[in-house]
């Protein structure tokens, strides 16, 4: 059986984002899932609410359809490309967006901490959201805002 190569400790400190390799790269993602939510644009600003993708696993912060993700309709790839156009489409504290910023990842980072619980823990992922119906949604918007982000 192949063996996999460990990661390089902080390896995301010793080169810059658009370096990495596949598996670096997948590992900063720390499965908050904040950007599997839904969200929309309005005046300016892109609001996610408190509803998410169907293929969205909450209690873990991973997609169900990983390598078909980007079948699925409004599902976008997370990429250079989307850092630098599509800012607004990740949360502020997303470990791409920070490292792109120049930005050292939070204490409550998997890759920081050595827990994968910690983004979880620290209340940083969708695990602990308060899930609006569709409903809801239609209802009472601003009670299912979850953040804005500046376009
Ligand atoms: S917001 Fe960033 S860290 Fe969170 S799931 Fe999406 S890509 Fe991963
Ligand atoms: S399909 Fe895309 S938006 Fe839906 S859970 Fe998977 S990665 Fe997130």
């Amino acid at each position: 059986m192949k063996k996999e190569k460990t990661l390089e400790k902080e390896f995301w400190k010793k080169k810059p984002l658009h370096k990495l390799n596949k598996r670096e790269w997948e590992a900063l993602c720390a499965h908050c899932g904040r950007c599997c939510l839904n969200k929309y644009s309005a005046g300016g600003l892109t609001i996610f609410i408190n509803t998410y993708c169907r293929h969205l696993s909450p209690s873990d912060g991973t997609c169900r359809i990983y390598n078909r993700r980007l079948q699925n309709a409004g599902c976008v790839k997370v990429d250079m490309q989307l850092i630098r156009t599509q800012p607004d489409l990740l949360p502020d504290d997303c470990a791409y967006k920070l490292l792109a910023q120049g930005q050292d990842l939070p204490a409550w980072h998997p890759l920081v901490s050595g827990n994968p619980e910690t983004v979880h823990l620290a209340g940083k992922s969708v695990r602990s959201l308060p899930v609006c119906s569709e409903d809801c949604v239609f209802a009472h918007p601003e009670q299912c805002l979850f953040t804005t982000q500046k376009r």
